[in-house]
C-alpha cells in the first residue's frame, strides 16, 4: 500500500463513526421533564431534556433531538416533574442555623447585641462552624439550593465542609471591629482571609470572598484595608449595606456620611461587590450602585421579620442593577427554603407598590437563578440551563395536592412549590440528592451532632 493510499484508508476509517452518526457519549442526561431553561428566550420545554456531561451542561433540547445526538452512563426520568437551575442563595450565614429559633421578634439591633453577637462570643468554634454549616448543607440541598453565599466565622471550615458536600459557594470570611471567635482585630481577619483564598485559588466549587460586616460596625481605614485585599487577591466582597434606617443613622454619625457614600468615597468597590438587603437606598445611590456594577441581595423574609424595611427592588431592576435574592442566617428568616424567598420576594413588591404586575413569578424565579449569579459576577457560568453552564440543575416533583392542577409550571414553582417538593439536587454534574436521599451527607449524623451542639448555645444564652 503506497502512503497515499494508506492516508486515504486512515480518514475514511476516521471518518466512518461521524457518517453512521454514532451519539456522543454524556455522563448524565435528565429526560423527558418541564425543562424551565431561563435562557435568553425564557424557553421552557414540555417535553425536554438536558445533557451534561461532567461538570457541564452540553445541550438542552427536545428528549428526541438529546436521544439521536447523546448517549449517558446515567439517566433521570423527569416525566412530570419540573428541571430548572438550581437556586442561588446570595445571602446567608449558613452556620447560624444553630441560632435557630432564638431571640425571635426583635428588631435587627437588639436581637444582635443581646443575642447573637453574645451567644456567638461564647459558642463559635471550628467544629461549631463545621456541625452548623453540615446542617445548612444538609437544608440547602434538600431544599434545591445550588450555589450559596455567606458571611461568617472561620470561613475555611465553611469551604472544607461544603466542597466535601459537593456544593457551590462564594465564602466571605468576615472582617468586624471587635473581637471574635476566628479574630483578635481586624488584621487577624486580613490575615485569615488571605490564608484562606490561597488555600481555595481557582478551586472548581469555592470562591473565596471577603465579608466586611457593614459600615456601622468598621471605620474608613479597615474598609480600605478590605478593598486592597479583595483587588489584590481578585476575591469578591459581601458587605451588609443599607439594611435598616438604623444603620444610616450610625453611619452618619461614625463617617459623617450614608452608607453608600462612605463606601463611594474610599473607593471601596471591588471588580465584584454584592450588597445585601440595599433596604434604605435612595434613587441616587440605586444610579451609583449600577455605575460601580454592585450586585444587590434582596431578602424579603429576614427584612420582614425584622421590620428592617423592603429594597427598592424595582427600582434597581429598571436602573439595570443585578438583583438576587438571598434568605440571610436562618435566625433571621427562619430557614433556608429559596422557594419561599422567591414567593415573598414578589408578594413583598407586589404589597409595596400596591401593584399586583410588580414582580412576576417569572421575575421571582429569575431572580433566584440568573440574577443571583450575576449579583455574584458569576452569570455567565451559572444560573440558568444552557449549554456552556455549569450543570447545577434541579428536579422538582409536581405530584403533590397543592400543584394541582398544571397550568403555568413557573407560576407552580414560585408561588405553589416548597424546597420539600425538590427530588434531585445536581452540583457541577454530580448528584448531591436522588429522590430526596442525600448521597454526599449523612443526614442522621449530621442532625444528631447539630442537636448535641445545641447545648453549647443553650448554655451561652442562659
Ligand atoms: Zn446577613
Amino acid at each position: 500500500m503506497t502512503i497515499r493510499l494508506a492516508v486515504v484508508a486512515l480518514a475514511a476509517l476516521l471518518a466512518a463513526p461521524l457518517t453512521a452518526q454514532q451519539p456522543e457519549a454524556v455522563s448524565l442526561i435528565i429526560n423527558n421533564g418541564i425543562v424551565i431553561t431561563v435562557d435568553g428566550n425564557r424557553r421552557i420545554l414540555n417535553p425536554g431534556a438536558v445533557a451534561i456531561n461532567g461538570a457541564n451542561i452540553v445541550a438542552v433540547d427536545t428528549p428526541a433531538a438529546i436521544a439521536a445526538r447523546y448517549k449517558a452512563a446515567e439517566t433521570i426520568d423527569a416525566t412530570g416533574k419540573v428541571v430548572m437551575p438550581g437556586l442561588i442563595n446570595t445571602h446567608t450565614h449558613a452556620a447560624m442555623v444553630m441560632f435557630r429559633g432564638l431571640g425571635n421578634d426583635l428588631n435587627l439591633m437588639d436581637w444582635l447585641q443581646k443575642y447573637i453577637f453574645p451567644a456567638e462570643a461564647k459558642t463559635v468554634s471550628p467544629e461549631f462552624v463545621r456541625v452548623g454549616t453540615r446542617l445548612a448543607l444538609l437544608e440547602m440541598i434538600e431544599s434545591g439550593t445550588t450555589t450559596f453565599a455567606d458571611m461568617y466565622y472561620f470561613e475555611e471550615e465553611v469551604a472544607r465542609v461544603t466542597k466535601a458536600a459537593g456544593m457551590r459557594g462564594v465564602l466571605g470570611q468576615t472582617v468586624i471591629e471587635f473581637p471574635v471567635p476566628d479574630a483578635k482585630t481586624p488584621a487577624d481577619a486580613l490575615a485569615r482571609t488571605e490564608a484562606f483564598a490561597k488555600e481555595f485559588d481557582h478551586d472548581e466549587l469555592i470562591t473565596p470572598s471577603i465579608a466586611p460586616h457593614s459600615v456601622y460596625t468598621l471605620d474608613a481605614k479597615t474598609l480600605t484595608a478590605v478593598s486592597a485585599l479583595a483587588r489584590k487577591l481578585m476575591i469578591p466582597i459581601q458587605i451588609h449595606l443599607a439594611e435598616t434606617q438604623a444603620e444610616i443613622g450610625l453611619s452618619q454619625k461614625r463617617h459623617q456620611m450614608r452608607p453608600v457614600a462612605i463606601l463611594e468615597s474610599l473607593n471601596f468597590w471591588a471588580p465584584t461587590t454584592l450588597a445585601a438587603h440595599g433596604v434604605w437606598i435612595t434613587d441616587d445611590e440605586v444610579a451609583l450602585l449600577k455605575r460601580r456594577d454592585v450586585g444587590v441581595s434582596n431578602n424579603p423574609e429576614s427584612n420582614m421579620k425584622l421590620s428592617s424595611g423592603t429594597a427598592p427592588v424595582m427600582k434597581y431592576r429598571t436602573e439595570g442593577v443585578n438583583v438576587g435574592i438571598g434568605t440571610d442566617g436562618a435566625a433571621s428568616n427562619n430557614d433556608l427554603d429559596m422557594f419561599e424567598a422567591m414567593r415573598q420576594a414578589a408578594f413583598q413588591q407586589k404589597l409595596v407598590t400596591m401593584d399586583p404586575t410588580a414582580i412576576t413569578a417569572a421575575e421571582a424565579l429569575e431572580m433566584g437563578t440568573l440574577g443571583g449569579a450575576r449579583a455574584l459576577g458569576r452569570g455567565q457560568r451559572l444560573g440558568s440551563l444552557e449549554p456552556g453552564k455549569l450543570a447545577d440543575v434541579i428536579v422538582v416533583g409536581m405530584s403533590r395536592p397543592r400543584q394541582q392542577p398544571l397550568f403555568d409550571p413557573v407560576a407552580q414553582i414560585v408561588y405553589a412549590s416548597r424546597g420539600d417538593d425538590v427530588e434531585t439536587t445536581i452540583v457541577n454534574g454530580k448528584v448531591l440528592m436522588r429522590d430526596r436521599k442525600v448521597l454526599t451527607l449523612d443526614s442522621a449524623r449530621v442532625i444528631s451532632e447539630a442537636r448535641k451542639a445545641a447545648d453549647l448555645v443553650r448554655k451561652a444564652v442562659q
